[in-house]
């Protein structure tokens, strides 16, 4: 629907209700390229093209952003010892409070998405959510054929008696033996340390490159966030 302008700022996480209005007021907000001092004038809330103090901004009424999450941050949203994934978004999604689908571990890099759409988080974070993500990991020890099938086969982690096991492992020749690609459709804590852990390998370092049919941009620098703008590609079909 419409919204007055300086509600829409404001649900976009661009400050208190009064900054919103005193951004409009002072002329620094543009709608379509056209500055709009009105702090009432009504706009559709959902993919307007604002510019605000010069910045470009497409209205997402609901936020689906992907990160390409640098090791040394942590998803967590109270975090410890190193800096939250929070911090890597622009203030006005920080102030939206989106948070991690999932976690990735500390010392992983890739793809991370982001949301402050509930029940498109608790649908992507559902334990039916069977979407597959594709991990680039670096191990320890070269990877023999026996590991490889242990892998699909399906290993024991200590915290379930099921097995574990991944869609697809293979070997990434180009980069060496001790590169595999697996393929998970589950998300347990630590899954592919521990499942690597489980055939006497060790994980030295961890990459996600793809969530569904979303694959992480090759322009998207580590520390850097894009919209997503269809969850469709990260739903299971
Ligand atoms: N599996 C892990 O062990 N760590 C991650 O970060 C993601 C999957």
């Amino acid at each position: 629907g419409h919204a007055p302008l300086s509600q829409i700022l404001f649900a976009q996480g661009f400050g208190a209700r009064r900054e919103c209005d005193g951004l409009i007021l002072n002329g620094l907000v543009k709608v379509d390229g056209a500055v709009v001092d009105d702090p009432d004038a009504a706009f559709p809330e959902d993919r307007l093209a604002l510019e605000i103090e010069g910045q470009p901004w497409v209205t997402h009424v609901k936020a689906l952003v992907m990160l390409h999450k640098p090791a040394g941050y942590e998803c967590s949203l109270k975090p410890g010892a190193w800096p939250g994934v929070h911090n890597l978004l622009p203030v006005a999604l920080r102030r939206r409070g989106l948070q991690p689908v999932g976690r990735l571990d500390q010392d992983t890099t890739g793809l991370l998405l982001m949301t402050d759409d509930g029940p498109l988080l608790h649908k992507l974070t559902s334990p039916k959510h069977h979407v597959p993500k594709v991990y680039e990991v670096t191990c320890k020890h070269p990877v023999s054929d026996g590991q490889l099938q242990q892998l699909m086969a399906g290993v024991v982690l200590d915290d379930d008696p099921s097995p574990v096991k991944a869609d697809a492992a293979e070997r990434v020749d180009a980069i060496g033996e001790t590169h595999l690609r697996l393929t998970l459709v589950q998300g347990k804590y630590h899954q592919v340390k521990r499942m690597v852990a489980a055939v006497s390998n060790r994980v030295e370092a961890l990459h996600r490159s793809s969530v569904g049919q979303l694959e992480l941009p090759a322009d998207l620098a580590p520390g850097q966030w894009r919209w997503v703008e269809d969850p469709a590609v990260v739903l299971p079909p």
